[in-house]
């Protein structure tokens, strides 16, 4: 049995340091350079797993040095890795970020085996699926599979959560088959027109997504905390005042939480949802206060210790 099975991406990023983004053309020594494994997917696994959540991740990475080092980075942290299909075709996802001294960045993502998630995989995964209480996607792998995933989840009765990252047109099919949608503020916009800025921007926003099918929905708002939402209730839930430091992986280690809380729950109604978003928000706040992206995610010790 899992608790949190999580359908995504897996990549390496590649982060160089420079004094300045070198213009088209231009060649620059830099001066550092790290690599970090990453993917929102790989991000959310690990978030859940620390929190104590068993966790089995679904993916493709190739057969390459980087597809070895994201394999034993989940396992470290006790993911089940067993059925990642490593890819003879295409090579392990990776992100190549470049990052100036004043934090601006510039970022190539090159998906590769991440894109070889097809629905033969899917159908063959059915087993962990169905021995699974949540299952979580995101964007970083083919909608096509997602949707095959999610109506698998659907007949065996598993709950599905939807993080529309990064932002594209919606599949009113795919919202339909969430039982709760998560997009950012960014996303929010892209997917719905409109910027949840002020409380009834995010009401309209949320619902035009309760309209296209969503039961229930959560909009991130960074430093503003969650918005919820379904056909009778709203409430925001306000975020933690910390001192920010790094807001990479806020939001995956936000939907990692609410993955892991829900994961325990026997339904979803309103007040479980706000409770699973306050402490979704601890565990975000200790995230942001941390550098880098899977190095930022707490364990539920560090959570308690923090928040009681
Ligand atoms: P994303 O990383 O996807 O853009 P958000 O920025 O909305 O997601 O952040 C996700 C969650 O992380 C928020 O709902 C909040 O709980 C927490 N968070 C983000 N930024 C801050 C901050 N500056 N202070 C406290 N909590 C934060």
């Amino acid at each position: 049995m899992f608790d949190v099975c999580v359908l995504g991406s897996l990549n390496m990023d590649l982060v160089i340091n420079v004094d300045k983004i070198p213009a088209v053309g231009e060649t620059i020594l830099a001066n550092g350079f790290m690599k970090f494994p990453g993917g929102k997917g790989a991000n959310q696994a690990v978030a859940a797993a620390r929190l104590g959540s068993r966790v089995i991740m679904l993916g493709c990475v190739g057969k390459d040095d980087n597809g070895d080092i994201l394999l034993n980075n989940l396992n470290r942290d006790d993911i089940d890795t067993s059925f990642i299909k490593r890819i003879d075709s295409a090579p392990t996802g990776i992100a190549l970020i470049t990052v100036d001294g004043a934090g601006n960045n510039t970022i190539s993502v090159y998906p590769g085996a991440n894109m070889k998630v097809d629905l033969d995989y899917i159908d063959n995964a059915k087993g962990f699926i169905e021995s699974s209480k949540i299952v979580v996607a995101q964007f970083e792998t083919p909608i096509e599979a997602t949707k095959r995933a999610f109506r698998i989840a659907k007949k065996f009765g598993k709950k599905t959560i939807l993080n529309p990252a990064p932002a594209k047109k919606i599949d009113e099919e795919l919202i339909k088959l969430s039982d709760i949608i998560v997009p950012n503020e960014t996303e929010t916009e892209i997917i719905t027109g409109i910027l949840p800025e002020s409380e009834d921007s995010i009401k309209e926003a949320g619902k035009i997504l309760i309209e296209k099918g969503a039961e229930h929905v959560i909009i991130t708002l960074g430093s503003k905390g969650a918005a919820i939402m379904d056909r009778i209730n709203f409430d925001i839930v306000p975020a933690y005042k910390v001192n920010a430091v790094d807001t990479t992986a806020a939001g995956d280690s936000f939907i990692g939480a609410i993955s892991y809380y829900l994961s325990k729950e026997q339904r979803i109604d309103f007040e479980t949802l706000k409770s699973a978003v306050k402490f979704s928000n601890k565990v975000s706040a200790i995230a942001v206060t941390r550098k880098g992206a899977q190095s930022s995610l707490p364990y539920l010790k560090e959570v308690i210790e923090v928040f009681g």
